[in-house]
């Protein structure tokens, strides 16, 4: 059992309005101030059972709520230290080798979303929707309070439908997250494709897909056999100037383990 389900279970938690934060934060010992928080977005400062959390007042809701979320995981993990937390430090999904601080940072930022999403709560809501697009995600969204990538990820990691989320910059590929029933063999493009609707939104001034649109594979997977197949996308802008991209994948071709076709597959 998650450390974060115990404290959903202790509360009696069951429907998403009733994630109250601070009251979370309260029952595990931690008082929320809100303020300015100079050098740093929110910090934790703890001693013996007691904690005070303290969060940028300029940000919106629900990233202060993930925020307050990070800072309780650093209080159940990493406790006795006093922790600053940076922006990047929190929901940062930033590729590269992991060091031991960024690892600690992963920690707190999974406890977040284990507290804000968790998934008693988030399965029975999110399986209400049938059609994985960003209009489902923001309404899951503003349910859960939670941003729009932290539920987009999440959908992901639930593996709702079968489908990657893309983030890019101007520089290429920043991260994807891949739902489990997709083979690995489907591993996205480093750079926008021109034909993808995408690129215009990310380089041009189109605006984002209200709907999901049916593009060829191969705009977005460089293989063989990505000419074969159709999939969807849909894009939006995220705050800081990058795009998210949610592709899903309906064609069961694309779904099947590849060696259960040839020599090597499964006798009976
Ligand atoms: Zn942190």
């Amino acid at each position: 059992m998650l450390v974060t389900d115990k404290v959903i279970d202790d509360l009696g938690i069951t429907e998403p309005h009733e994630i109250d934060i601070e009251a979370i934060a309260w029952h595990l010992g931690a008082k929320v101030k809100y303020c300015q928080v100079d050098g740093c977005e929110a910090c934790i400062l703890g001693a013996n059972d007691r904690a005070i959390i303290r969060v940028s007042d300029k940000v919106l809701r629900p990233r202060q709520r993930f925020s307050i979320g990070h800072e309780l995981g650093h209080w159940c993990h990493h406790r006795r230290r006093a922790l600053y937390c940076k922006p990047e430090d929190i929901g940062s999904l930033a590729p590269g080798k992991p060091t031991p601080k960024r690892a600690e940072e992963k920690v707190a930022d999974n406890y977040a979303s284990n507290l804000l999403m968790p998934w008693k709560v988030f399965r029975p809501v999110t399986r209400q929707y049938k059609d994985l697009t960003f209009d489902t995600v923001a309404q899951v969204a503003s349910a859960f309070e939670t941003s729009l990538t932290a539920t987009a990820i999440r959908l992901i990691d639930m593996d709702h439908t079968p489908a990657l989320l893309v983030s890019h910059g101007p520089n290429g590929r920043r991260w994807f997250a891949r739902s489990k029933s997709v083979p690995e063999r489907w591993f996205p493009r480093d750079e926008l494709q021109r034909e993808s609707p995408s690129f215009d939104v990310l380089f041009g001034k189109a605006p984002e897909s209200k709907i999901a649109r049916k593009v060829d594979a191969d705009s977005w997977f460089d293989r063989y056999d990505a000419d074969r197949y159709q999939i969807t996308e849909q894009t939006r802008r995220a705050p800081d100037g990058s795009i998210l991209t949610l592709l899903v994948i309906k064609d069961e071709r694309m779904l099947r383990d590849e060696e259960t076709r040839g020599w090597s597959g499964r006798r009976y």
